[in-house]
């Protein structure tokens, strides 16, 4: 018996297009081996388009992508076009619609990777590195409510609101404690509700009531700010880490840097019920500077393709994708320039296909 999944490709910009063939290359092989099949609809959904046509997606643009079973996006960006277009045409409309209100973020540190992280002791695997940041992707400090007032004048402000409701914070906080349970039963929520007087100790408090769900999970508050240089100094006393969208955002840009090349991190946007297609890509943006020249790193697409298959329900093929991530980084032989090789796109696709084999 065979599963079919409908996916829809989103390659974008620069060497989002150079990284999304890898990814698919390596669905389809690890696929054949556990009896799962992916077709593929490719949008031509990007910064390229908005400079001919004036918009990054058509109108119906949602509507063409909401029945797949999962969307896998390369990178958008391109000089010239303002960051905001890329993200509020077509970024947002997707996790807005699609209700994915979990960005999700694992980090490690893999053997063969050169990084100042390190939480390991003898015998780890990883670097003792194994973290995952799970990102509130909805609300909180990233809303459109405020505004500026007297322009011009000696009195001009500037107000800008966040917003958390009740809903949005309970539901992320279910996600954190749930996978938790999957994973090291341990939770460490962020906050700043020393400084941030209403909203953060509003968090908290609903973090608190969800943790009582979950009691085989222990769970931790800290301070951003402590939480980022615990990150860097201390990574391996994390197992899942909770966060707002402004806090998850800057965390796991820290997180992802600093284990190593942006070239590997992966991310998910997730639907976590399942009523619309969650969104898959890698962290790193469209990277004008190499783009067309066949050396970027396709790791960070493969890994996002590695989530996609254990949100699809075959957390097996997703394992399996890991393990060849791990061992073709482990060896050291094949590796891009960014992770200190001289590899080709092509030839580090290659490696991690031969380790499928
Ligand atoms: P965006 O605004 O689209 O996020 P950015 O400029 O913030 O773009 P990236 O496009 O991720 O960030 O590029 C940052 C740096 O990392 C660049 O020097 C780029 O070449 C490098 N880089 C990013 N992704 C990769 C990759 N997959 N392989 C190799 N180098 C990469
Ligand atoms: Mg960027």
């Amino acid at each position: 018996m065979t599963t079919a999944h409908r996916i829809a490709l989103i390659p974008g910009d620069g060497i989002g297009t150079e990284v999304i063939p890898p990814a698919t290359a390596v669905l389809d092989a690890v696929g054949r081996r556990h009896g799962v099949s992916f077709g593929y609809d490719e949008f031509d959904w990007s910064c390229q388009r908005y400079a001919a046509e004036g918009a990054m997606m058509p109108d119906d643009g949602l509507d063409r992508i909401r029945d797949h079973d999962a969307i896998l996006l390369g990178a958008v960006g391109w000089a010239g076009v303002p960051d905001h277009v890329s993200l509020w045409g077509l970024l947002i409309p997707i996790r807005r619609a699609f209700r994915q209100y979990v960005n999700l973020r694992p980090i490690t540190v893999f053997d063969g990777v050169r990084s100042p992280l390190s939480g390991a002791r003898p015998g780890d695997t990883d670097g003792g590195v194994d973290l995952v940041v799970v990102r509130e992707n909805t609300e909180g400090e990233y809303s459109e409510v405020g505004g500026r007032f007297g322009r011009g004048t000696d009195g001009e402000l500037a107000v800008q609101e966040a917003v958390f409701t009740r809903t949005g914070v309970a539901r992320i906080a279910d996600y954190a404690f749930d996978l938790a349970t999957r994973r090291r039963n341990h939770v460490t929520s962020a906050t700043k509700s020393n400084g941030i007087v209403h909203t953060m100790p509003f968090w908290d408090s609903i973090v608190d009531e969800r943790a009582s769900a979950f009691p085989g999970v222990t769970w931790r508050s800290e301070h951003i700010d402590a939480l980022a240089a615990k990150v860097v100094l201390d990574p391996s006393s994390f197992d899942v880490i909770v966060a707002s969208n402004l806090f998850g955002d800057i965390l796991s840009d820290l997180a992802a840097a600093v284990a190593g090349s942006i070239g590997i991190a992966p991310s998910g946007n997730l639907n976590p019920e399942r009523e619309f297609p969650s969104m898959f890509e890698p962290v790193h943006g469209s990277a004008p500077d190499i783009a067309g020249r066949g050396v970027a790193n396709p790791l960070g697409a493969i890994w996002s393709a590695s989530l996609m298959l254990d949100h699809l329900g075959h957390p097996e093929a997703g394992a399996e994708v890991l393990t060849a991530i791990r061992e073709t980084l482990r060896t050291g032989e094949t590796l891009t320039r960014d992770l200190g090789g001289t590899a080709t796109t092509d030839d580090l696709t290659r490696a991690v296909l031969d380790r499928l084999a």
